[in-house]
């Protein structure tokens, strides 16, 4: 080694031994380095992760241990068969987004828009999903993590059945295991319901904060149901304003705690 790498290399240890005394137990990662998977729609990969340029430069808390355990989460049922979905299903819809995501976003069930490309919310609704996180929160879509109560696609997209419900509800419970956002978006009825464990209308859960163990839980309307009724976008927009406040004050106590 050259004496001016050595010196490099003095200087690295230096400066990692300084911070790991100050207590610190995180690397600052570029992006670039770390690993990164293609999606193809073919066999759902859902972590691609796409360079938006100035997001998240840092290496997510979860992040690196997250991806690889969401993704062997995702090998471990992506031929799930636990109920009768598999059998008119094409893709198993895991989910996508930022696998160390401080905000999630559950939906109800894909559509066959989602069935047929393996990835949640990139038909209408999703479209609108997208404008609702990049135009009102403020944040790329890459940021969050997307996912569902119901990882098939119901025939028809009729609603899901208890039944379905009951099995699938594992795999989410799993993903959130993995991912411990701060806080999630129920997206509709089924999706508010679900994870509260109540029978109470949409219309009453949202505009309020609930929990989900100690998560924060901002239900709103479903973009699907938002598309149906353009009246409700005043309400939707308040909850997402709410969501965003919810969201910097989990995010800055983390940050004030760490
Ligand atoms: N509606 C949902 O609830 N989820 C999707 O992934 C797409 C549409």
């Amino acid at each position: 080694m050259k004496p001016e790498e050595q010196a490099v290399l003095d200087l690295a240890r230096a400066y990692l031994t300084q911070l790991a005394e100050q207590g610190e137990r995180e690397l600052w990662i570029p992006k670039a380095n770390l690993p990164i998977s293609q999606h193809s729609s073919e066999n759902a990969e859902p972590f691609a992760e796409k360079e938006t340029p100035g997001v998240r430069e840092r290496a997510p808390a979860y992040g690196v241990s997250g991806e690889r355990d969401l993704k062997g989460y995702f090998n471990e049922i992506k031929d799930c068969r636990k109920c009768p979905l598999c059998r008119t299903r094409k893709n198993v819809v895991f989910g996508e987004g930022n696998p160390g995501a401080k905000l999630v976003f559950i939906g109800e069930a894909p559509g066959a828009d989602e069935d047929l490309e393996g990835r949640p919310f990139v038909g209408a609704a999703g479209k609108l999903l997208t404008k609702i996180i990049e135009n009102g929160l403020k944040m790329p879509r890459e940021e969050v993590f997307i996912g569902n109560i119901l990882k098939c696609r119901p025939p028809g997209n009729r609603n899901p059945l208890p039944n379905e419900i009951e099995q699938c509800e594992p795999h989410l419970i799993r993903q959130l295991n993995i991912i411990r956002p701060k806080v999630i978006c129920a997206l509709g009825t089924f999706a508010a319901q679900t994870l509260l464990g109540t029978k109470v209308p949409i219309s009453t859960l949202r505009g309020n904060i609930h929990y989900y163990q100690d998560i924060k839980v901002i239900p709103t309307f479903h973009p699907a149901a938002l598309l149906r009724n353009p009246g409700w976008k005043r309400l939707v927009w308040e909850d997402i304003q709410l969501l965003r406040r919810e969201y910097d004050r989990e995010v800055s106590s983390e940050f004030n705690d760490a």
